[in-house]
C-alpha cells in the first residue's frame, strides 16, 4: 500500500482505506497512546532481557576472586610442604653431626682428627643454612596466612554484596513482569479503537524501528531520525487525510497541537 514519491524527502502515504467510521485524527491519537505504552514495554523488555547477563557478570567476577583465594591456599600448602622437607633435612643433618662427633674419638692420627673436625664444621654450617631457610619459610607462611584471612573476609563481604545485588535484580525483574502485564492490559484497551490495517502498519514499523513507530515533527524535523520534514509534508500531516511517514526512517509522523 506504500505510494512513494521520487524526491528523497517526499512523504510516504499509506492509503487509509475508507476509514469511514473512524477519522484519522482519532486514529493517530490512538496510535500515539499505543506508542506511549509500547515505548515503555520496549524499554522494560530490554531492561529485563539484560538482567541474566548482569547476574552472570557478577557471578564470573566473584568466581575469579575465589580462584585467587584458592591459589593463595595452594601456595600456603606448598610452603608447609617445603618446610616439612627442610625440617626432615635438618634432623638428618643433626643426626649426621652427632654421628661424626661420635667417630672423633676412634680416630688414630691427628690428620684424620683434623679432617673429621673440618667435616663436622661443614655439616654444622649446612645445618645453619637449613635452619635459616626454615625460618624464612615460617615467615612466608605467616604472611600468606594473614593474606588468606584478609582475603576470606573480603570475599565474604563481597559475597554478601553480590547476593544482595542478585536479589535486587531478581526483584526488579519481577517488578518489570508486573508492570508489563499492566501495560499489556492497557494496550488491549486501546487496540479496539484502532483500524486493524493501521495497527498492522504501526506494528510493522514498531518492530523494524526498535520500538519507535510514532514520531512528532518538531522544528521541521523528524523526531525519529531528525531529518528535515518539508513544509508541504507538514501540511499533509495537518490535513489528516492519509498517514504520513518519514521518507528517511519510515516512522509515522504526527504533529502535537
Ligand atoms: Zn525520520
Amino acid at each position: 500500500m506504500d505510494v512513494r514519491g521520487s524526491s528523497p524527502l517526499s512523504p510516504t502515504i499509506i492509503q487509509g482505506d475508507k476509514l469511514a467510521s473512524m477519522d484519522l485524527k482519532t486514529q493517530i491519537i490512538g496510535l500515539v497512546r499505543l506508542q506511549e505504552l509500547d515505548s515503555e514495554i520496549y524499554a522494560l523488555g530490554n531492561e529485563r532481557a539484560a538482567k541474566p547477563q548482569e547476574i552472570k557478570a557478577m557471578e564470573d567476577a566473584f568466581e575469579l576472586k575465589k580462584l585467587d583465594l584458592a591459589a593463595l591456599e595452594k601456595k600456603s600448602l606448598d610452603l608447609q610442604k617445603q618446610r616439612k622437607e627442610k625440617e626432615l633435612e635438618l634432623a638428618a643433618n643433626v643426626e649426621g653431626v652427632k654421628k661424626l662427633n661420635g667417630q672423633l674419638f676412634s680416630l688414630k692420627t691427628n690428620k684424620e682428627f683434623q679432617t673429621m673436625q673440618k667435616q663436622i664444621a661443614d655439616a654444622q654450617a649446612d645445618g645453619s643454612v637449613i635452619e635459616e631457610k626454615i625460618l624464612i619459610l615460617f615467615e612466608e607462611s605467616d604472611k600468606i596466612k594473614a593474606q588468606i584471612d584478609s582475603e576470606n573476609l573480603k570475599l565474604k563481604a563481597e559475597e554478601d554484596i553480590f547476593l544482595r545485588q542478585k536479589k535486587e535484580i531478581e526483584s526488579r525483574s519481577a517488578e518489570i513482569g508486573g508492570r508489563l502485564s499492566q501495560l499489556d492490559a492497557q494496550r488491549k484497551q486501546v487496540i479496539p479503537g484502532i483500524d486493524p490495517k493501521m495497527l498492522r502498519e504501526y506494528e510493522r514499523i514498531l518492530h523494524s524501528r526498535d520500538g519507535l513507530a510514532m514520531v512528532t515533527v518538531k522544528d521541521s524535523s523528524c523526531g525519529g531520525c531528525h531529518m528535515l520534514v518539508p513544509p508541504q509534508v507538514i501540511n499533509l500531516i495537518k490535513m489528516y487525510e492519509h498517514i504520513i511517514t518519514c521518507e528517511v526512517c519510515n516512522r509515522i509522523l504526527y504533529i502535537t497541537e
